[in-house]
């Protein structure tokens, strides 16, 4: 047992589900009355190989979206495999993987992750180009394209996939439903789509079919640092395969020699795959992401219309308490990092010590960009958000 930390805010890694961690530190010592813990035995046991199957199969189950695929259709299309690493090591395999396609990789860059991706595919030689940057002079980021995404796809010949970061971590944006268009653009081109979804995987239904490969590491919504879940068009690896893949693709970040070994080419640390398997079993039991979504959406909702009520723009409050300022377009907030400013840098730190001091921890924004971040993954409760509000509000009347 622990001293439960009722009010988390963390962007990663972040807290777990408490009967997932519970179940885990179980498990740790002694995996299902075997003597032993899962982090203990060999990944190429049964017993490991089990979890394994049975994780990959729990990921395609969320992803029929309450039945509008079939598994085993999902099965024969999309491939599921684990590499040691997280998002960082996931820029690094994506390019290298997909050079074997031949042709350009064009990056939409609405935020910092998106930015380093594409800065390791080009340090790596890949052949790639930006088909957008959002970056403002001040180094800000306000959200994601808003034209005509096939016509910005006719930019550039030759190119073969897409790739974005779906949900931006440390600026608080992420995709609102024109990423169909994007995926409607991408099929009609004849493009993959490639998303890091390391920061809003399974916090939001996605048609899996609009992706040629989905990557995610592993601590933030859905477990502990460790690993990177792919999710991969089976008929894109075929290719990479026929193509043959690059000689200075490290062994260790094969996609298809991950995948055909069923991701213990090396050692896959199970630990955190067991976390993932937990983690996605009690979705599939609370009903689906579809259900995680509106609690989501209620929880982003809820904390997003208050911060508007104390904004500098508001008219519903006195000039005093107008302290909020949003750099983000509306269209592209974040639901699972609420990123905001304070009017002043002193108020700012004495929100976040007053928010420690009571117990509402880690709510200070990335270092590289400061202000107020407030993350909501999956396993922050909404009374933990009408907390929080109760604490901004009070914070704000004493001003
Ligand atoms: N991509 C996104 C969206 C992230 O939020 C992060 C990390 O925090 C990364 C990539 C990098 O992940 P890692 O630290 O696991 O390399």
């Amino acid at each position: 047992e622990r001293a439960e930390v009722q009010y988390y805010f963390g962007a990663g890694p972040a807290q777990l589900p408490k009967p997932v961690i519970l179940q885990l530190s179980k498990d740790i010592v002694n995996y299902e009355n075997q003597g032993i813990g899962i982090g203990e035995i060999s990944h190429r046991s049964k017993t490991a190989q089990s979890i394994i199957d049975n994780t990959r199969e729990n990921i395609l189950k969320l992803l029929t979206n309450n039945g509008k695929y079939e598994l085993d259709q999902l099965r024969r299309d999309y491939e599921v495999f684990f590499l040691q690493g997280g998002g960082t090591t996931g820029f690094s395999s994506i390019p290298l993987n997909l050079n074997s396609l031949k042709g350009k990789g064009g990056y939409l860059i609405s935020g910092s992750w998106s930015l380093k991706s594409f800065q390791e595919a080009k340090r790596l030689g890949s052949d790639v180009v930006t088909l957008y940057n959002d970056k403002t002079e001040n180094n800000a980021f306000k959200g994601c394209y808003k034209g005509d995404y096939s016509k910005l796809l006719e930019q550039e010949d030759d190119l073969k996939y897409v790739y974005i970061c779906e949900n931006e971590t440390v600026n608080g944006i992420e995709y609102d439903a024109t990423i169909k268009d994007l995926a409607k653009a991408c099929r009609d081109k004849n493009v993959e789509l490639i998303a890091d979804l390391s920061s809003d995987v399974f916090s939001r239904e996605i048609d899996i079919y609009d992706y040629g490969v989905i990557m995610a590491g592993a601590q933030k919504n859905i477990g502990i640092a460790g690993l990177t879940l792919y999710i991969a068009k089976k008929n894109l690896l075929d290719q990479i395969k026929a193509n043959g893949v690059d000689s200075n693709l490290p062994i260790a970040f094969d996609w298809n020699l991950q995948n055909d070994n069923n991701s213990c080419y090396n050692t896959i640390p199970m630990v955190p795959l067991h976390t993932l398997n937990l983690v996605f079993q009690r979705l599939l039991a609370n009903g689906g992401i579809k259900e995680q979504e509106t609690i989501n959406i209620e929880k982003a909702d809820k904390l997003y219309s208050v911060l508007d009520k104390y904004s500098t723009e508001s008219t519903e409050v006195e000039e005093k308490q107008r302290i909020v300022k949003f750099t983000v377009d509306k269209q592209f907030r974040s639901k699972m990092n609420v990123v905001f400013n304070l009017i002043t840098l002193e108020l700012e730190n004495q929100f976040a010590k007053e928010a420690e001091a009571n117990g509402f921890l880690a709510v200070k924004g990335h270092r590289s960009v400061g202000g107020i971040r407030v993350s909501l993954y999956n396993a922050v409760k909404l009374e933990a958000v009408e907390d929080l509000i109760k604490f901004f509000e009070n914070f704000v009347n004493k001003l």
